[in-house]
């Protein structure tokens, strides 16, 4: 019987995918990648032969192991996991192995360095520099000693890593309060009853269970009338993993911070960095960590006056409402909700009737239509994971650009929230031809009920034009190397700049009317009601945004002025920034780093900036569609041109510089969250 994974498929065969199959077909693919890989390394063709030979591997590797993580995440078994867990360690290992590869690094080096290197195109020589950076990152380049040292912090700060987010796991979990009756919980919304009510049922109790696991908490913060229990539900989840609180002592995590950060200090050094920050930005679009810390902080000079405004607004709302003489931290979210629906009675369900999911879709497409002159049709295909999911063409002129997938709905055994993942790269194959993108857009809106159509919320809507605009930046890259093609080779902090950009059609009465129909008249979105949500978006945007830089200057500093000895007082550096920045101070005993999993269990180290780094560049980006129309053809064909086709193969400052003509500015992001006078409105 043959392999389908180890056939060439342009579509992936889904449907025929035998789970069985999974580890035999990646266990080979492997050994033919390392036979092969050692083959090249005896005598490595010259220029860029080379790079083609390796692209070639590792494109047919992916295009067995890209189905099947697909499948693993939207229709999950246990056979299917399985196999993905068989797999996964084999790959790790690989990609591990080939990262060290010291003959590879020398063979990229001495490709850098001969008379080939320059006759390379713009694309190529780009992939060139990436893996040598990427080889000297991962510490290929050092010998001895420090190669030895360097391995072992390595495997260290993986440890700390695991244990760090292990404690805060096991923090949120040791916490619960089951209340006796419903009146406990006055304020709480049904939805958010009935799971408290079913989270004591599963542990065999009556009544209802709060818990720390996100959902929970923040309904009792954000309705919970009772003040007193959400100050206590707020301080065991204020204090998770640390020496304070309900648990204190137990999971605490200080220690793995402290070591972390020296260990991270230690490495950068080993790597020839001077502190941790300037590591992490060596793969960014941010050029240093000063660049970043100006950019944080104009931000926050800009928006705390309006943060201040805000937040005396709350305190004297709650003082009215409640006699309230001070705000605690757990009133917050409270009165921020009650205050919200008293001044713009918007609710999403209530916006559901006028997004049904086929008219956005039309709408959408329309919208790319108008911006980037491309078309979009579904295709018919067969052997498709799920009934639910469509296959669609883009196209310009008649020629085929290339194709994405579509699984819009929520279902059991499917992975929740929201992504764009990468199917096919663009790539000129080693025979000359040109493999066309393919990607794959996943999202669980709710599924059509009866013979109604699925019906979606406008937050739902913005999240289809996130992963679309993700999706075109894949789909519509004119690059033909795999390794800059499309999203690969893309800077962290710049990635999310087509998918942040494109949600802003959303937000267009323009764009709105394109994609609203109310589901029994048809009737666009009436204009009462888009002024509302329109309104409705910025509340306390000064106070969302001065919490964000708060998050992102801690992390940015704690990595750049980390010192050894002796070591940095990680609580202290936290409250000075907050000095700085923000318009409120938690309690002393808030021990909110202890369960900052972004920064010491993610990837996001001396990275958490990126969220508004990328914010600001599309909302500057947009600010050109607004001053030359938002369906200017010629600003959407710039667009494309410049950002969306250069993919990863160019410098991202220098794309952005392309079509912005100049550096990013945080004035669209200011008006934006309206923190600053929209254009033409009167004061
Ligand atoms: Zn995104």
């Amino acid at each position: 019987m043959t392999n389908p994974l180890l056939e060439p498929h342009f579509f992936p065969p889904f449907a025929a995918i035998d789970a069985a199959q999974v580890v035999p077909a990646i266990t080979q693919l492997l050994a033919d990648n390392r036979r092969r890989l050692t083959e090249l390394l005896a005598d490595p063709p010259a220029g860029w032969a080379l790079v083609a030979e390796l692209e070639a591997m590792e494109d047919r590797l992916n295009n067995a192991w890209s189905p099947v993580s697909h499948m693993n995440a939207v229709v999950n078994s246990d056979a299917l996991r399985e196999a993905y867990n068989g797999a996964q360690p084999l790959l790790t290992a690989y990609y591990t192995e080939y990262g060290q590869n010291r003959a590879l690094f020398e063979a990229f080096q001495a490709l850098a360095g001969s008379a080939d290197y320059p006759g390379l195109s713009v694309e190529q020589r780009q992939v060139v520099d990436n893996a040598l950076r990427d080889f000297r990152l991962s510490g290929v380049a050092l010998e001895g000693e420090a190669k030895q040292r360097y391995g072992v912090i390595r495997q260290r700060l993986s440890e700390l890593s695991t244990r760090f987010s292990e404690n805060v796991l096991d923090a949120t979990h040791a916490w619960s309060k089951t209340l006796p009756d419903a009146a406990a919980l006055a304020g709480l919304p049904d939805s958010a009853l009935a799971a408290a009510r079913q989270a004591a049922e599963k542990q065999g109790d009556s009544g209802y269970r709060v818990t720390l696991e996100f959902p929970s908490y923040l309904a009792v913060m954000t309705h919970a009338e009772d003040r007193t229990l959400r100050e206590e539900v707020y301080t065991a989840f204020a204090t998770r993993a640390s020496d304070q609180g309900p648990h204190a002592g137990q999971w605490d995590n200080r220690a793995l911070i402290d070591e972390t950060l020296a260990l991270r200090h230690e490495l950068a050094q080993l790597l020839g960095f001077g502190d941790y920050a300037a590591y992490s930005l060596a793969t960014k679009m941010a050029e240093s960590a000063a660049q970043v810390e100006d950019f944080l902080r104009d931000l926050a000079r800009r928006s705390r006056p309006m943060a201040q405004q805000e937040y005396a607004e709350l305190g004297a709302f709650a003082c009215q409402r409640d006699g309230l003489a001070e705000l605690a931290a757990w009133d917050l979210s409270f009165y921020a909700e009650l205050l919200k629906q008293q001044r713009y009675q918007v609710s999403q369900e209530q916006l559901r009737a006028y997004f049904p999911a086929n008219r956005v879709l039309g709408g959408l497409f329309r919208i790319v239509e108008r911006l980037f002159g491309i078309q979009v049709s579904e295709q018919a295909a067969e052997g498709l994971w799920h009934p639910d999911a469509r296959l669609y063409r883009i196209e310009q002129d008649g020629a085929t650009l290339g194709y994405f997938y579509l699984d819009p709905y929520a279902r059991a055994h499917k992975r929740g929230g929201a992504w764009m993942d990468v199917c096919r790269a663009r790539r000129r194959t080693l025979e000359g031809t040109l493999q066309l993108p393919v990607a794959y857009l996943v999202c669980n809106f709710n599924p059509p009920v009866g013979a109604q159509p699925a019906l979606l919320t406008h937050t739902e809507v913005t999240t289809l034009f996130h992963e679309f605009g993700h999706g075109l930046h894949h789909l519509l890259t004119e690059v033909e190397s795999a390794g800059v093609s499309g999203i690969a080779g893309v800077a962290w902090d710049a990635v999310e700049l087509p998918s942040q950009f494109l949600e802003n059609w959303c937000w267009e009465p323009e764009g709105l009317a394109l994609i609203s129909g109310h589901v029994d008249s048809g009737e666009p979105l009436p204009d009462e009601l888009l002024q509302r949500l329109l309104r409705a978006r910025n509340f306390q945007s000064g106070m969302m945004m001065v919490r964000q830089l708060e998050f992102s200057l801690f992390d940015l500093l704690l990595h750049r002025d980390y010192q050894p000895s002796p070591a940095t007082d990680v609580q202290a550096l936290l409250e000075r920034v907050r000095g700085d920045v923000a318009v409120f101070s938690p309690p002393a005993f808030n021990r909110f780093q202890c369960s900052f999993s972004h920064i010491f269990a993610g990837g996001y180290a001396a990275g958490y900036y990126s969220y508004k780094w990328a914010e600001l560049l599309s909302a500057d980006a947009f600010a050109r569609f607004e001053e030359e129309g938002v369906f200017n053809p010629a600003t959407g064909a710039a667009f494309r041109a410049e950002i969306l086709a250069k993919g990863g193969s160019r410098d991202a400052m220098a794309l952005f510089v392309a079509f912005r003509g100049r550096k990013p500015r945080p004035d669209a992001l200011l008006r934006h969250a309206g923190i600053t006078r929209q254009q033409g409105a009167t004061p």
